[in-house]
């Protein structure tokens, strides 16, 4: 279903999509047994990282993969060169360098993220900070942050398992460091420092080439969004352009106002429609030990119709016609019977239905400003096509509309 609504000039398309399911994190249990193999230099992650293999040998090792290690280590060398990520990006798609993603794809791994037809800050980013490449066996460096949230922390690297030598390495130390070193010269400086910490988590996508779209700080306040992948490849000719981190703030807590108010409204009516509910119940049991009595009278009547048979006050004949009547009668009732039972049930279950749409917007119903964890359970993505044109896809969406065909018009 589509709600379309205005908040600050902007028109916003706001559509629900199936609630995302999140597979739950690892147990402890699970992760401990992880972390032993890991220390003793096993390699237990489902697919191998970028430039390497599983040994087709031996599971728990890597091998080097030619072509992708290749690329690892032509990225570390521009990188040592001084050359920005923006230009080695720049560098590797005017190249046709076939990305990480379609290289994941081509091995048959299932991945999650990503359109593979062009390299990304992301990846790259992540890749020249990847110490792996050290050839340093790595378990532990993120955890998802609550059940269910879709945020990832960051562990210190005091609590990483870090087994040296155990895989092979694509980069020296010394090349690692230095690469550290010029990415942490051309790092904006006291990005820590910044008071304002944005809501939204990698959910803001460009309404044309679907990738997350970057943020930018502002020294004070609220930044910006922006699609830069203009800047990265030829191929995207993004005409999205900037959105204000505040008009999509505004955006988001007009609507889980919204959602929240219409989910309050929801759960009056639902508790007015149980007591309706109840009071039936209770009509419906009446009728049916009413009709039980019925039944018991007309038993009596059979009983005097015998008797009167007995006494040879009625013929035989007579006798039969007229108990096949109560008889008849009798079948009558227990059939109204069971139709009464059987509403009776229905109205059982229909009164103990919660609506998870209702449980969890209930309690955002007087909220005046949003938080990350907020966005993280409420919110699936954010699209944007324009600087006063965003869709909005909440979670919790199949839910909403079974509440919204039970609203009254
Ligand atoms: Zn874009």
């Amino acid at each position: 279903m589509k709600f379309n609504g205005t908040t600050g000039g902007i028109d916003i398309a706001f559509r629900n999509l199936i609630a995302g399911l999140y597979s739950q994190d690892l147990s402890d249990k699970v992760r401990s047994g992880k972390d032993t193999k890991t220390r003793s230099g096993k390699v237990i992650a489902t697919y191998p990282t970028y430039g390497y293999d599983k040994d087709p040998s031996d599971h728990h090792k890597f091998v080097l993969n030619p072509k992708e290690s290749a690329i690892v280590k032509r990225v570390f060398d521009l990188a040592a060169e001084g050359v920005s990520v923006a230009e080695i990006i720049r560098i590797l798609n005017a190249d046709n360098v076939p990305t990480m993603q379609a290289s994941k794809q081509e091995k048959g791994f299932k991945t999650k993220w990503g359109r593979g037809d062009c390299w990304g800050r992301w990846v790259i980013s992540k890749m020249l900070r990847d110490e792996q490449y050290t050839g340093k066996l790595i378990w532990g460096k993120t955890r998802v942050v609550a059940l269910g949230s879709r945020e990832i922390a960051t562990v210190p690297r005091s609590e990483w398992i870090i087994v040296p030598g155990a895989i092979p390495a694509i980069v020296t130390n010394e090349q690692f460091e230095l690469v550290q070193k010029k990415l942490a010269e051309k790092s904006k400086p006291h990005r820590n420092e910044r008071e304002h910490k944005p809501v939204f988590y990698r959910n803001i996508k460009c309404g044309d080439c679907g990738r997350a779209m970057s943020y930018r700080a502002r020294k004070n306040g609220m930044g910006l969004y922006l699609c830069t992948m203009h800047l990265l490849s030829d191929k995207y000719v993004c005409k999205t352009g900037k959105i204000e981190e505040r008009d999509l703030y505004d955006a988001v807590l007009k609507t889980i106002q919204v959602q929240a108010a219409l989910a309050i409204t929801e759960k009056t009516l639902q508790k007015s429609k149980t007591a309706d509910l109840l009071n039936t119940a209770d009509a419906i049991c009446g009728k049916i030990r009413a009709m039980q009595i019925s039944i018991e009278k007309v038993k009596a009547q059979k009983v005097s119709l015998w008797e009167q048979l007995y006494g040879a006050k009625i013929t035989r004949d007579k006798y039969h016609k007229e108990n096949e009547k109560l008889t008849a009668r009798i079948a009558e009732y227990e059939k109204t019977i069971s139709a009464l039972e059987a509403d009776a049930r229905k109205i059982e279950l229909d009164s103990g239905q919660e609506n998870i749409f209702v449980e969890r917007y209930s309690k955002f119903s007087n909220i005046q400003s949003l938080t990350r964890e907020m966005v993280n359970e409420l919110v699936k993505e954010i699209r944007v096509y324009s600087p006063d044109r965003i869709e909005i896809v909440m979670n919790y969406a199949d839910e909403f509309e079974k509440l919204q065909s039970s609203l009254p018009n």
